[in-house]
């Protein structure tokens, strides 16, 4: 606490992120949902390409030549799409944008740890709705409820459950007055997407990012998908706070990573095939673990408490993302990492439970 800090300031709790060591080389690093396998090469090429005299220019503040690869990649028009600094930056300005309304913004007690900071940092009123007890979203609790606005993470995290096309429908044309934010930051490892619906529902705003399914969290864009109205609100905000949240570096990686469906399709597919073996294993050695439709598994073992599972871990230098909160406290997050990865998690977990360490959970 400093005397010279704002109120605002004074009063903020802000997001802590997974641990990001700086010697990565010997650890096993399942804690922050980054993809195992290198972006594709062709993003890298333009990235390579792009390193040139011209970074003396500002970049295009509108990032034109992006919008419109998404844009044609979900058969969209410029106008529906918003990009920025990673999807944290775009649903940031979201929440200034569309989320902060005179009646409180709905999102689930379990989900994305960055909403409720988002809320305090402007002043947003918000009600969380719990998840059932199979912790998934139940839409009827935010149809007719009184909402102003909707959150929903789809995949949520850390669950990593999702709601179905017919489900999101119902939630979205449920709330025809009301801004409803679906955060796909997971879409791509096997849920359905509200993309779709976009051309339908002038209140639907569909958050993706390429940190997740396409290998670049080191390169920060995200990017929205809305109605023309939508998408503009997210731009008056946007050209208040930063005219350039893009660099050209970041600009031409992300074209060429839309454009390269085919690497990123195989990338997909890796991961989920890691992740059917790597649940099924966990599985084997009694652990409980939530269908999950991401690139992590939310899993607890019904002797252990989450925390000494995780201090094991990280003392054999496997690092996995634990929340101590009621109802999710025994579990571990854990990133579908390489297959020899998640092959090191299991042998570390198993030795932990052959060697009867821990006090049981009574
Ligand atoms: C990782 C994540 C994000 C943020 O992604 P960036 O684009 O890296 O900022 C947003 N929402 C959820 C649910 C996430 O898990």
């Amino acid at each position: 606490m400093s005397r010279y800090w704002s109120q605002t300031v004074r009063e903020l709790d802000p997001y802590v992120p997974g641990e990001q060591p700086l010697e990565q080389r010997k650890l096993i690093k399942l804690n922050t949902n980054e993809h195992p396998m290198p972006p594709s090469p062709r993003v890298l090429q333009a990235i390579s390409t792009a390193v040139n005299g011209d970074l003396r220019l500002y970049p295009d503040p509108n990032g034109t030549a992006l919008k419109q690869a998404i844009a044609k990649n979900y058969g969209l028009r410029v106008e529906n799409v918003f990009v920025g600094n990673g999807s944290d930056e775009v649903l940031a300005h979201a929440f200034v944008a569309l989320l902060k309304q005179d009646k409180p913004l709905f999102y689930p007690d379990l989900t994305y740890g960055f909403y409720p900071v988002y809320c305090k940092l402007f002043g947003i009123e918000y009600k969380l709705i719990p998840l059932d007890d199979n912790f998934q979203v139940r839409v009827e609790d935010y149809v007719g409820t009184g909402a102003g606005a909707i959150i929903i993470a789809n995949p949520n995290a850390p669950t990593g459950c999702a709601l179905d096309l017919a489900e999101l429908e119902r939630l979205v044309a449920g709330n025809p007055d009301v801004p409803v934010v679906i955060d796909e930051a997971y879409v791509d490892f096997g849920a359905q997407s509200a993309v779709s619906l976009v051309s339908k529902y002038p209140n639907l705003l569909v958050v993706h990012t390429l940190s997740k399914s396409r290998s670049l969290a080191g390169l920060r864009v995200g990017y929205a998908m809305g109605s023309a109205e939508l998408i503009d609100g997210l731009e008056r905000v946007k050209n208040s706070f930063n005219s350039y949240p893009l660099d050209r570096l970041a600009l031409a990686g992300a074209v060429a990573a839309i454009e390269d469906q085919e690497y990123f399709k195989l990338a997909c597919s890796h991961v989920i095939e890691t992740r059917e073996k790597l649940t099924q294993d966990l599985r084997q050695i009694g652990f409980e673990v939530l269908a999950s439709s991401t690139n992590f598994v939310f899993a607890r073992h019904p002797k252990y408490r989450g925390q000494e599972l995780l201090t094991w871990l990280r003392s054999r230098d496997i690092l996995v993302r634990h929340f101590n909160k009621p109802r999710i406290s025994d579990f571990l997050r854990i990133t579908v990492g390489t297959p020899e990865q998640c092959r090191s998690l299991i042998e570390a977990l198993t030795a932990f439970i052959d060697s009867g360490k821990g006090p049981e959970v009574v």
